[in-house]
């Protein structure tokens, strides 16, 4: 599969918009690491104060391990932030917190993406997990059936990115709201950074769609030519 001159022509560009865009959230998340806000805040305390002044009740804040692992977890209501993040006092750490907070007051509001979202994610795991097996078994063995089977597999995870979409746009439009009514962004540059971070973070997950999408168009195309 990877190739064929189709699979090539209809991937790279996607996976080349993906590595333009993970470049360019590596560099603004670094670029407002070293400006400080005027409020002085730290990622965790941005994310903590965010969580009072919404009373959401029985959210905890946590430290969590790696680079931009930052995640809320509606299982167990906590928001957990990477070092950078939950030590930072930067205008990147204070916007990351509190576009993951921005999914905990989702939670607390039942926004349906984000309902959806998770209730998708086991299906999506079975489709990401075992769509290869029979797509390439459909490819060696010339059956479109299979094929098919690969291609319903692989759509659970496009469905899934579908649903990502707005629940994150939404999250860091929440995210920007809170952070100018609690007082903990104030300036207007303060204000443009945090838009510039979550805006290139934001864009990592449209790469992210763009990729599953080119990649589903290439399995239907290529189960369609065998049907
Ligand atoms: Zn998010």
């Amino acid at each position: 599969m990877i190739f064929d001159p189709l699979y090539l022509l209809l991937t790279l560009p996607a996976l080349a918009f993906s590595i333009w865009a993970q470049v360019r959230v590596k560099g603004a998340f670094s670029r407002f690491s070293r400006v400080g806000l005027r409020s002085g805040m730290s990622g965790a305390e941005a994310a903590r104060s965010i969580v009072r002044a919404s009373g959401l009740d029985g959210v905890s804040v946590e430290r969590h391990g790696g680079f931009l692992s930052d995640h809320y977890d509606p299982r167990t209501k906590t928001l957990r932030l990477s070092p950078d993040v939950y030590d930072g006092r930067s205008v990147s750490a204070v916007a990351v917190a509190a576009h993951e907070a921005g999914h905990s007051l989702q939670d607390a509001t039942d926004y349906g993406p984000l309902t959806l979202r998770s209730q998708l994610v086991p299906l999506t795991q079975i489709g990401a997990r075992f769509w290869i097996l029979p797509f390439i078994l459909g490819y060696a063995l010339h059956m479109a059936s299979l094929l098919w089977v690969g291609v319903i597999l692989f759509a659970a995870v496009v469905v899934f990115q579908l649903v990502t979409l707005p629940t994150e746009y939404d999250a860091s439009n929440r995210a920007k709201a809170v952070l100018a009514s609690t007082g903990i962004v104030t300036t207007s540059e303060e204000a443009q950074g945090v838009e510039k971070v979550l805006s290139a973070a934001a864009l990592t997950y449209v790469a992210a769609l763009v990729t599953a999408l080119m990649q589903l168009l290439y399995m239907v195309m290529r189960a369609s030519s065998r049907d």
